[in-house]
């Protein structure tokens, strides 16, 4: 029987920029949200699914990815408001302990997964962590939350290939600085292109480095792309590689700011868009997914739809018209894509190709 793990951490509100005095997209709505709307459907029935708790994690857990310099200065900002802790990124008194709970949630949504208890599990958690690099915090992030993990379940369970996939809308652009040249972990992000969004990092051409070249993945969606080039570039691209490299468990970094109604970006994922990929995903892996970015009202619906495809259940209707929601949109996004999906392929070949056979 398939069965599904959650974790979340219950001391969230405590990381809340207006304890600064000022508002931000990454607040403690979003995960309130999602937790109220978990609450109001059956899905966590605490047999197939169920929410567990979760210790924090220790220092000594941040320290396999994080530099003990950068973490003494986020304790420094946490006492001192005048320091600043990175771009676009937010501490309050209680922020450390906030992340380390957070980061205690996602330990132990690997461990229900690695030791067989659970086949799946889904983080919720904040604040999201793939932007965050081992000596820079940014984009709403403090610690490399799957890189972190990652790392744990290597020294735990001695796992020797881990493979990392982000889909949220923004590149994993910590997750590839720390993985960048590490040939036993997997990196594939599929974010909107980058010279349309932050973090402006996480292009085509960025493959990883020697001895991991080729181990580092990252598609650009053109804005506006939605199911159809999700789709495509899902069965083309992402499923060839995982079964060729053969990861022994995916942690799936999932932001939910593809999505159409996202007010941050231009991408249009819809919940048929990601039941899908996640439904192939966990179709033919263990998956330990963690709660990234995603700044809009349907969060609560959406973390229902991974929850439904990681439990290999239909999907809830699907009440946006695709036709509908594609005809407004550009003129050149298909070609886009396929002009950066053949780059890809092209810049692959010789570490995934060739790729006539799919
Ligand atoms: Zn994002």
């Amino acid at each position: 029987m398939i069965n599904v793990g959650l974790t979340f951490n219950e001391n969230h509100h405590l990381h809340d920029s207006k304890l600064n005095g000022f508002p931000c997209p990454e607040n403690p709505s979003r995960l309130k949200g999602i937790l109220d709307y978990l609450e109001s459907s059956d899905l966590v029935d605490g047999e197939r699914c169920c929410f567990y708790s979760s210790e924090p994690a220790s220092l000594k857990d941040i320290l396999r990815v994080h530099d003990v310099r950068y973490i003494d200065h986020l304790k420094a900002c946490t006492k001192d408001s005048a320091l600043s802790p990175g771009n676009d990124v937010y501490v309050c008194p209680s922020s450390l302990d906030v992340a380390l709970q957070a980061l205690g949630c996602v330990l132990n949504s690997g461990d229900l997964v690695a030791r067989g208890k659970c086949t799946h599990s889904f983080a919720l958690v904040r604040p999201p962590g793939h932007h965050a690099a081992s000596e820079a915090s940014s984009g709403f992030c403090l610690f490399n939350n799957s890189g972190i993990l990652a790392r744990y379940l290597q020294k735990t369970y001695g796992l020797e290939r881990i493979a990392i996939f982000n889909i949220d809308a923004h590149a994993s652009d910590g997750t590839y600085s720390v993985f960048e040249d590490d040939p036993d972990v997997l990196c594939i992000s599929v974010h909107q292109d980058q010279s349309t969004l932050y973090p402006h990092k996480g292009f085509i051409r960025d493959i990883g480095v020697r001895p991991a070249l080729g181990l580092c993945i990252n598609m650009e969606m053109p804005p506006e792309a939605s199911n159809p080039e999700y789709g495509i570039f899902y069965d083309e691209i992402v499923e060839k590689v995982l079964e060729k490299f053969n990861p022994q468990l995916v942690i799936l970094e999932c932001g939910f700011d593809a999505y159409h109604k996202e007010p941050l970006t231009r991408l249009n994922l819809t919940i048929n868009g990601y039941y899908r990929i996640i439904f192939k995903l966990a179709s033919k892996w263990n998956v330990v997914s963690l709660l990234e970015g995603g700044y809009h009202d349907d969060l609560g619906l959406l973390t229902s739809v991974v929850i439904r495809a990681l439990l290999g259940m239909d999907n809830v209707k699907d009440d946006v018209d695709l036709i509908d929601l594609l005809a407004s949109r550009h003129a050149g996004t298909r070609k886009d894509f396929d002009k950066n999906l053949s780059n890809l392929k092209m810049r692959l070949e010789s570490y995934w190709g060739p790729w006539n056979h799919i």
